[in-house]
């Protein structure tokens, strides 16, 4: 497969060079190396279709020749913004929403944001679609507290989005003044429409805001959580904890099948998403705390005596802070289900857990990030003595 945008040091398709088939073994390998010795890693389950599975967008402003606004990505290593029009791995439709945007910015006459000099407006946008809704927000950053001519924009906006034919659903301003790489701030201002987009993943409607963390590949998600489900081994009885739950997905999903689930997670809007979420699905038996997992689940279990059947952890790359894996084994749960997005820590926290009480009986990997070197792994644990 060709991209141009790889000549100019995009860095992001690592993979790309190679066929689809030699990406999933080259993966599989990988995850076999790191954590093989703790039981038999299961073939990959790859993508039906490895391109444009991007549900999300980040797109950086910047000034381009004579001045034009351009946006794309930071090219491998560097601060220096690398104009994309289209990718390979993007959702199409969110290419073309891009083009709408920068279209609608530049008749506002915006400026980008100068990194080094700290001036300018349009620092980057976020853009998400529902894949199954086709719902599509749009949340532009700015580098000052006030967008000017605000209302102009949405208007532009949906003139050219509908011109290009594609939806935008809700628009969001959100500011980040801090001199940072992290792309959203903590102020927000809906602009237009209502400030979230909904998605379906697994049969369950799902909201989603700017701030809340949501799986990118959509079809993948649901092979993995397919694996998690089934991993938990859920009769109905059991009480089961979600840590590092977001919005609630994998919560709302194993509540079907469990008597009741507390999902924990960091970010405050997210489990208001959960909370939603929840009512949304009318599902009774889901509740949601917001803290860090390391510190909510101690408590539960140390002044509330909550007892877990069951409990899963899908923790960001770093993995679980160690008080989290000491209370795990503390609380006894029949079952530990580990979703992981790197398995360098994953190995870690293995060895942690399988030292302390636990076998892991299934492991399973999921492609979600084709093109890229990353991989999903999934692993049930089992405690030993049960
Ligand atoms: N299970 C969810 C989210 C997984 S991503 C899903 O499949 O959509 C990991 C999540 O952990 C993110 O939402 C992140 O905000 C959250 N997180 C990060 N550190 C955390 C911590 N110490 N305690 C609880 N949640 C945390």
């Amino acid at each position: 497969m060709e991209c141009r945008l790889k000549a100019k040091k995009c860095g992001g398709c690592p993979m790309l060079g190679l066929d689809y088939a030699e990406q999933l073994k080259q993966k599989e390998a990988a995850v076999r190396k790191l954590v093989g010795k703790y039981g038999p890693v299961a073939p990959i389950r790859g993508a039906e279709n490895p391109c444009h599975y991007r549900n999300k967008v980040i797109s950086t402003f910047a000034a381009g020749p004579g001045g034009k606004l351009v946006s794309g990505i930071y090219a491998a290593g560097t601060h220096k913004v690398l104009p994309v029009e289209s990718c390979l791995l993007q959702d199409e439709v969110l290419d073309t929403v891009m083009q709408a945007v920068r279209a609608a910015a530049s008749t506002c006459r915006y400026q980008p944001y100068n990194e080094d000099k700290g001036t300018g407006l349009l620092r980057h946008c976020l853009l998400r679609r529902g894949v199954v809704s086709g719902q599509v927000m749009v949340v532009l950053v700015t580098a000052q507290p006030v967008l000017p001519g605000a209302k102009n924009f949405v208007r532009a906006l949906l003139a050219e989005a509908e011109k290009r034919h594609v939806p935008v659903t809700t628009v969001v301003q959100n500011y980040n003044p801090r001199r940072t790489s992290v792309v959203l701030g903590e102020e927000e201002k809906v602009l237009y429409g209502k400030g979230f987009i909904l998605d379906t993943l697994c049969g369950k409607t799902y909201a989603l805001s700017p701030r809340s963390f949501y799986q990118i590949n959509h079809d993948q998600t649901e092979v993995l959580y397919g694996l998690a489900v089934e991993a938990a081994r859920l009769t109905g009885k059991e009480v089961v904890l979600d840590a590092y739950c977001g919005i609630g997905t994998i919560s709302l999903f194993l509540a079907q099948k469990a008597k009741q689930v507390y999902g924990v997670e960091i970010v405050p809007p997210a489990i208001a998403d959960a909370k939603d979420n929840a009512r949304r699905n009318g599902i009774q038996n889901a509740e949601f705390y917001v803290g860090k997992a390391e510190e909510i689940l101690p408590h539960k279990y140390e002044t509330e005596n909550v007892k877990a059947d069951v409990i899963v952890v899908d923790p960001p790359r770093k993995g679980c802070d160690e008080a989290l894996l000491e209370t795990i084994v503390k609380m006894q749960p029949e079952r530990v289900v580990y979703v992981s997005c790197d398995s360098a820590t994953l190995a870690r926290d293995l060895k942690y857990l399988t030292a302390n009480g636990y076998k892991a009986e299934r492991l399973a990997t999921v492609d979600m990030f084709p093109m890229t070197v990353h991989v999903e792994t999934i692993v049930l644990l089992q405690k030993k003595n049960s």
